[in-house]
This record gives structure tokens, sequence and C-alpha cells, in this order.
């Protein structure tokens, strides 16, 4: 067998056995078939991991690979679906990064339980040495059930379930050359949210997004989506463990725009009807915020408006 065969069956293959039970051809053909039940719908979802963009040139890849199937699998968690199956076209500057890139796939896929159905590897340019994995997941929804950015109405509360601005932190940390710092865990293991976005549509919700670029910014996508105004509450958001948790180590004005800017957490973001209070707190989510009509995002503290810049991270700033 050649080299890049013997690599894709010794290193993913053999290494994720588990297969779902609406598979019908599992992955090591031309492409990978898949049955969908009466009632329930196909939710895919793709997104890209780069060396030096999405983390730093010198992190350590198996981390890096377990992060880039984690960020995929949470838009899944944002729609409410569940996650059944990850695609991955993965590049590699040599052997020694493949080996390190799929440690971190094949955790990732055995702890999240989804079937790797199937993928691509090529060696990036010897002149480049870059490292990406590029993530198409898959998960299966009931029919019309799906969370989306533009349910939100207005008089819903706004709720959050997760970190905000852990992650930006201990990348922060780790950027700075502490690579043992406090933080960087929250920037190393990032938790897609699966089993709670399954537990909100099943509550009935039908507004929520997944947290990648900052509090703000994300909110921003339900305001335009649902023409909306999401009024956050600065009070609220200081209840959160988070606001605890990073005030221990900086200053009020830092762990803010950690908390409102700082992306990657994947907490989830989502609104729903004052009817479903009760059901949500018993879910631990914490309750941030109003939506009121209009179309915009601010944040009040004591009764004024918070100023702060909304962007989060932007590619082509
Ligand atoms: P093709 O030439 O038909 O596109 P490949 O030769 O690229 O297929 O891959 C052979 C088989 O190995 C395919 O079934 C493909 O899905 C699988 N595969 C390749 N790379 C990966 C990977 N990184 N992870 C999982 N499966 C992979
Ligand atoms: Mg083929």
């Amino acid at each position: 067998m050649n080299h890049e065969f013997q690599y894709i069956t010794q290193l993913f293959q053999s290494r994720t056995p588990f297969s779902q039970p609406h598979t019908t051809l599992a992955n090591g053909d031309d492409a990978s078939v898949h049955h969908i039940p009466l009632g329930q719908e196909l939710v895919i979802s793709t997104d890209s991991s780069i060396a030096g963009v999405h983390w730093p040139e010198n992190y350590p890849l198996h981390l890096a690979a377990d992060r880039a199937i984690g960020a995929a699998l949470s838009d899944l968690a944002a729609m409410g679906a569940e996650a059944n199956w990850v695609w991955l076209a993965i590049t590699a500057a040599d052997r020694q990064s493949l080996q390190q890139m799929s440690d971190g796939v094949v955790e990732a896929c055995l702890r999240y339980h989804v079937e790797l159905a199937g993928g691509d590897t090529t060696r990036a340019p010897r002149s480049q040495r870059l490292n990406s994995l590029h993530v198409t997941v898959g998960g299966l929804v009931n029919q019309h059930q799906s969370m989306t950015r533009s349910n939100a109405k207005p008089g819903d509360d706004i709720w959050l379930a997760g970190h905000l601005g852990l992650s930006a932190a201990g990348l922060s940390q780790w950027l700075d050359g502490e690579t043992q710092g406090d933080f960087t865990v929250y920037f190393s293991s990032i938790q897609p949210q699966l089993d709670m976005g399954i537990q909100l549509r099943n509550a009935g919700v039908c507004c929520c997004i997944d947290v990648s670029d900052g509090l703000l910014q994300d909110a921003g996508h339900i305001s335009e989506s649902s023409h909306i105004h999401l009024r956050f509450d600065w009070e609220k958001l200081q209840q959160l463990p988070a606001y605890q948790i990073l005030k221990q180590h900086y200053d009020e004005a830092t762990t803010q725009q950690w908390m409102l800017r700082g992306g990657e957490d994947y907490a989830l973001l989502l609104t729903a009807p004052k009817s479903l209070r009760q059901q949500l707190t018993s879910l631990n989510l914490c309750r941030v915020g109003t939506c009121t009509s209009g179309q915009a995002v601010s944040i009040v503290h004591q009764g004024q408006p918070l100023l702060i810049a909304t962007h989060g991270f932007d590619h082509f700033a």
C-alpha cells in the first residue's frame, strides 16, 4: 500500500471504527452514504482551522486539531441538532504533523461520539509547511425544529449557556509566553454544547447562535436576522461564573473586553419567551438581557448605556 493510504488507514480510519446507525456506507469508498429517517432533516456545516490564524504556530498540533473538531461541532449544537458525522480535509506540513493532528481528531471524534465518515489527506507545499483542517459536520434534527438566528421576538429574554472570555484570555496568555497560565486550558479544551443544544430545542427554544467571534458581534447576527434589539444587562453578565474567574486576574475593563468581545468559548446565546423562564433556569442558564423592537445590540449598566465597540474578530479587518 502506498504511504498516503497507509497513513489514512492507520491514523484515521482504523482508530475511528464507530459507525452511526444511519450510515449505510461508511468511510472508505468514494463517498459515504447516509439514510435520513422520516420526519428528520440533515443539518450540515463546515469550518476551517489554519495554523497561524486559528491557533498560534507553536501550539501543540493535537490540541489544535481537537479544537478544530469541537469548533465545527459547536455549529450543530447551536442548531439543536444531534452530532452524527464529521468529514475532514486535512493538510499537513509533514508526517509528524499529520500524526499529531490525527491524535487530536481521533480523540475528539471518540469523545463526542461522532463518526469520521470520510476525508481527504494532503501534504502542504514544501515551501509553505502549513497545517490546516477543514471540518464538515452533519447531524440530524426533527423536521422544522432547528434553532435559527432569525427567530427572536420582542419581549423574549436573552439567555447564555457556557463561558465568555476565558478562551480569549487563555490565548492571550499563551501568546505572552505563559503557556501554563491559568486560562490556557480554556483555549485548548473548548466544549461544544451538544447536549445543551438538544435540551434547548426540546424545551421549545427556536433562536440560538454559538458565540465564536465575541458576544456582541454574534448577538449582532441575531439582531440582523431577527430585526430585533438585543439589550444586555452588564449586572447580569457579572453574575456569570466567567466574570468571577476573570476578575480574580484582570481589572474590570479588561474583564469586560474579554467577556464582550473575546470569541471561541462556544457558549450558546439564545432568546426565548418568558413562558420558558422556569425551564431554562433549571438547565442552569443565565438570563442576561431582553429583546425589544428595533435593530441593535446594546448593553446597559446601572440603567445607563455602556459604550463599547461591538466588533469581535474579523478575518478581513
Ligand atoms: P478519493 O481519491 O476517492 O477522493 P482518497 O484517496 O482521497 O479518496 O481517500 C481514500 C478514502 O479515505 C476515502 O474513503 C476518504 O473518505 C478516506 N479519507 C481520506 N483522508 C481521510 C481523513 N483524513 N480522515 C478520514 N478519512 C479519510
Ligand atoms: Mg474517488
